[in-house]
Parts: C-alpha cells; structure tokens; sequence
C-alpha cells in the first residue's frame, strides 16, 4: 500500500488542482484530466432507469436480488450487440458495476504469485491492482518502484504497439484497445501478433475495450474478432464512457468457456465464484439502463453522445497541430496524447495550469514511458473545450 500511496495519479492531480483554486479564487478552472463524462445520459435511457425505479415501489415490479451474474435479458442483449457472430453466448457475459471493479476481481481470481504485463503508459489501474495484490519479486529492475511488472513500451516510434520480441513471458497480459492514455487502437494484425504471443507464452490476456465505440477506422471493436482469441483472453468493457454512466455503474466481463487455465478447468468458473462471493451483482436500477442502452434508441443515443465526444476532441487534436505540437489519438478515442520533448509531464502540467487554469494530466502518471507526453480528454462541455483550446492558444502561440 505504501508503494502504491507514492504513485497514486488522480489525488495528486485533486490536490493541485485545490492548492490552485485556492489561490487563484477567481479563476475558472476547467478540468480536461481526470476523464469523467459530462454530458447528460440520455432520456431514452434515464427514463428506463426511473421507470424500473418506481416499479420498485409496487408488488408488481418489486424485485430483490438478481442473479449475481447479471440479467438474462441484459446478458443475452450485450451478447448479440457487441459479439454477434463471434461465438460469444449470454453465458459467457458476467454484469457489473463497471470495468475497473472487474480489473479488481480479475486480480483477485489471478492471485499475487502470477507475473504481468501491461502497455506503458496506461490505465493505472492495472498496476495498481497488480501492486495491491502483492505481486511483486521477480523482475529486479523496477521492483521498489511499480512491482514486479513488465512494461511494454509503446510509443509515437512503434505506431504505440509493443515490440514483442522484446517483451519478457509473464502470466497475465493487460491490454487496453482503444488505449488509454494514447488513444491507439491496434490493428488486426497487431492484435492477432498478440494472441499469437499469449498463446506461445501461456499467458492470459485482459482486454479492456472501455472505449470500442469510439473506433472510427476499420480496428477491431472486440479482441474476439481475432481468431483463436477466446482460448487466451477475456475482456472487460462498460457502458461508463458511451452513456454518462460513470456515476451509475455498470460494465461487463466476457469470460469465453473456451478459456483453461494449465490444469484444464474453465477460468470462467472460477470468476464466477469469485462474483457470487464478493459482489451480489450489478443494481437492478442500472441494469435497466443498460437494457435501454442496447435497445435501437439506446444505441443511436450513445453513439450521439460518442460522437458530440469525438468533435470535441478533433478540436483540441486541431488546436495543437496548429501550434506545432505533436498530438496523437483522437481518432478512436476521447483522448489526445500530446508531446513535449524534453519537458517533464508535471512541468508541464503545472505550467498549463499556472498559466491557463486548465487541468490536463501528467503523462508520466501513466507509466514511466508517458514522460514527456501530457493527456488531454476531450470529456468536456463545447464551450468549455472551446475556451480551453482558447487559452492553450495563447499559451503557446
Ligand atoms: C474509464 C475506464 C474504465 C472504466 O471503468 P469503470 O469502472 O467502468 O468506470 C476502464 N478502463 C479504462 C481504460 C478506462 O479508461
């Protein structure tokens, strides 16, 4: 927890930006950091939720626990929407309250004697999940620092995809396509490279597709599109990013019943041990959501909501080609991943907020290879990015 407490990425950034509030009382702030959705869920959607809300008041429409793996109805819905043709049954989908409680209980099923791989940078949950767990000694180097971790460097120079010749074996492999903080989506051909390598290695791979919807080119949305994946790879994904649904939870996990571990038992039975003991599934409220969500009006609303997300973010890629930055992302994902060579990404960060009241995030808070790079989200009112971009203009004009 110690080792953790150094590294934490988010409360440092709430500290700075309090710290900054407080002595510029009057500024007004505008966070394009920590990533939580802004616009509101869609009414198609929020009336669903308040309809089964107020079900629950009548013997008719009262219900108590669910199944602990989530709704038929839902299961069966998430199934054909996102994996229709890929093999995937309702059985294979497991509810929950989002994707990064499922990194969590999939550590949990992993256990701390088990080696991992994640893409550097990314998402912090990984390693800190990884750390948490206690999974650390094994590789030297960066021990002390981040654990017993293995960092797969990917940068603007490897088109952000990891030179796996270089990449040592480990158990698990953390995977996150479109990627956060980057916003690359790997190609089909670098995704079928890397189901090649955790089937070579033994390894499982967790592929988190948090941002699938954001995909605008022709990148797979699922890693089950690539064959033989179901034998080497869950995937976590949720409705947080596509319908507001960061304060309502709710995500899912597909474990494929193709899926062994070396002893040749099912992963998916022991995930769902470890759902029914520490979890009794996703709220009921939510669940209604997530049915909306999938239904046809569902699905054009949170594509509206991807694609207001998208134009935000072309504005900031927009913003810093124009000023002679390197920007990258942005095409399939609410993200844009800027460098500043040289630079530190605290200094940086602490420059564009000194200066312009603007709250971005340090890329190296992503891992050590996000040095010099900050993260820009495009999670953001228009007229909030607009202003931003606004200020970043005469920043560095
Ligand atoms: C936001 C995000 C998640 C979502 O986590 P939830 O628990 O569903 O809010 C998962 N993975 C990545 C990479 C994310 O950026």
């Amino acid at each position: 927890m110690t080792k953790l407490q150094a590294g934490y990425l988010f409360p440092e950034i709430a500290r700075r930006r309090s710290a900054h509030m407080l002595k510029y009382p009057d500024a007004q702030v505008i966070s394009l950091g920590i990533g939580d959705t802004t616009e509101p869920i869609p009414p198609v959607i929020a009336s669903a939720m308040a309809k089964r809300a107020q079900g629950l008041s009548t013997f008719e429409g009262y219900s108590g626990y669910g199944a602990e793996q989530g709704e038929k109805r839902l299961r069966a819905a998430i199934a054909s929407t996102y994996y229709d043709g890929l093999g995937i049954e309702e059985t294979d989908i497991f509810v929950s309250d989002g994707a990064k409680c499922d990194i969590s209980r999939l550590q949990l099923l992993f256990g701390a004697n088990v080696t991992t791989a994640v893409q550097d940078p990314s998402y912090p949950a990984y390693v800190d999940s990884s750390v948490i767990m206690g999974q650390t000694g094994i590789f030297k180097k960066d021990i002390e620092k981040y654990g017993n971790i293995e960092y797969m460097r990917c940068t603007p120079e490897n088109g952000f995809f990891p030179d796996l010749s270089t990449v040592k074996r480990t158990d698990v492999i953390f995977f996150c396509s479109p990627n956060n903080p980057t916003g690359a989506a790997a190609s089909r051909e670098q995704l079928t490279r890397l189901v090649q390598f955790a089937k070579d290695n033994g390894s499982i791979i967790v592929y988190d597709s948090a941002y699938a919807m954001y995909i605008s080119d022709d990148s797979p949305r699922s890693i089950f599109e690539i064959p033989g994946a179901k034998e080497v790879a869950v995937e976590t994904a949720s409705f947080l990013k596509y319908a507001g649904f960061t304060g309502v939870r709710l995500g899912w996990t597909v474990i494929p019943k193709e899926l062994l571990f070396s002893d040749g038992s099912p992963v998916a039975k022991d995930f769902n041990l470890i759902v029914c003991t520490g979890s009794n599934g996703a709220s009921n409220i939510s669940q209604a959501g997530g049915l909306a969500c999938l239904s046809s009006e569902g699905l054009k609303a949170m594509t509206d909501v991807v694609n207001f997300y998208k134009e935000n973010t072309q504005i900031i890629v927009d913003t810093f080609a124009s000023l002679g930055f390197n920007a990258y992302g942005g095409l399939n994902a609410p993200y844009v991943w800027v460098r500043f060579p040289g630079k530190s990404s605290w200094d940086v960060f602490a420059e564009i907020l000194e200066k312009t009241h603007l709250v971005t995030t340090p890329g190296s808070g992503f891992g050590p290879g996000g040095e010099g790079f900050v993260r820009v989200s495009a999670f953001g009112h228009r007229e909030n990015v607009v202003e931003a971009c606004k200020r970043l203009q005469q920043l560095y004009r």
